[in-house]
């Protein structure tokens, strides 16, 4: 699945992906590309309930030279017991810059990492905010995804942002290992555990505060964005969304996009459902994937303003859920 994540990303930076092959154009001619440093990024921690801040990202897109690998958000919730961080980021100065700026809110410890799921993205800053105390917390799948795919992941990114990530990320291997729903509580603070089913990438955990209404959804949820769908199962994913759109989610702090509420959850079902239903139909009646694009573009129009890189990801997706819809037909 990992050759999928990396063609998607690799075609979204250099425009051409036939095969799920490394791209190995090598970037651009300087022999020390500059490794960028903590104080690349303004980061700013954004209050979103009492003691739960989210630390978002301007990007929309994939680790690219511009962003210097800071794609994806963070949060973090202050407890009487010590900070919960859940996800760190692209790289080690990543996850030094979003150390400071945590920093800058409380003085208290960070005591607990969460690493939603298994994309670099959300896990490659971790060593700049664990000490030798801390506990990493994800999904089985997800851990043995951080065992084995350090090289990968740090690799892929330094090519795909002209070295601005850098070599030196570090795999911090979560050591307690959640599969099932389950609430626990740290410092004061309920933590319910959601796992998705494996519904964007195999192991997602989305982090539930039920006191607060909080939803860290990790990459299961996209505010701003069109989901990406290359690792996931739409038919679970649809079913998963039906599911949390009962929680009560009064905030909702994306892996991608602005901060939102219940209606994002709602939108993505929706539109997950129309392209499902359009797939399914086409392929019933024997059309091919880009015979039925055009019909699902058309239909897609109204969800172009909450996902304005809409046209860039639904034929990706398309193709994605045709593959499912045959899977399941045969
Ligand atoms: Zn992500």
């Amino acid at each position: 699945m990992k050759q999928l994540w990396m063609c998607l990303a690799v075609s979204m930076a250099l425009s051409a992906c036939d095969a799920p092959v490394l791209d190995t154009r090598a970037p651009a001619a300087d022999a020390t590309p500059p490794v960028s440093t903590a104080s690349d990024f303004a980061m700013r921690a954004e209050p979103v309930a009492e003691g739960v801040y989210a630390i978002i990202t301007p990007a929309r897109d994939f680790p690219n030279p511009e962003n210097k690998g800071w794609n994806s958000n963070s949060s973090f919730v202050i407890t009487h017991e010590g900070v919960l961080v859940v996800d760190t980021g692209s790289s080690a100065a990543v996850g030094a810059s979003l150390a400071g700026t945590i920093r800058g809110v409380t003085a208290q410890p960070i005591r607990w990492i969460v690493n939603t799921h298994g994309h670099g993205d959300h896990w490659l800053g971790s060593a700049a905010l664990a000490g030798p105390k801390t506990e990493v917390i994800a999904g089985s799948k997800v851990r043995n995804r951080i065992r084995d795919e350090l090289a990968y992941w740090v690799d892929l990114f330094d090519k795909m942002t002209n070295g601005a990530t850098g070599k030196d990320a570090k795999a911090v291997l979560p050591t307690t290992v959640i599969d099932s729903r389950s609430t626990r509580n740290f410092g004061g603070v309920a933590v319910t555990f959601i796992p998705s089913g494996d519904s964007h990438s195999p192991g997602d955990l989305l982090v539930w505060l039920p006191e607060k209404k909080v939803l860290i959804s990790g990459d299961v949820v996209y505010t701003d964005r069109a989901p990406v769908t290359f690792d996931g199962r739409v038919a679970q994913w649809i079913k998963f969304l039906r599911e949390i759109e009962g929680l009560g989610v009064q905030k909702l702090i994306p892996g991608h996009g602005r901060v939102g509420d219940a209606a994002d959850i709602t939108r993505q079902r929706e539109y997950f459902e129309m392209v499902w239903n359009a797939v399914e139909k086409g392929f019933e009646a024997g059309q091919a994937d880009f015979e039925i694009l055009p019909t699902i573009k058309a239909q897609a129009a109204k969800y172009r303003d909450s996902y304005p890189d809409l046209d860039k990801q639904i034929g990706r997706t398309v193709s994605h859920v045709y593959l499912q819809v045959e899977e399941i037909a045969f």
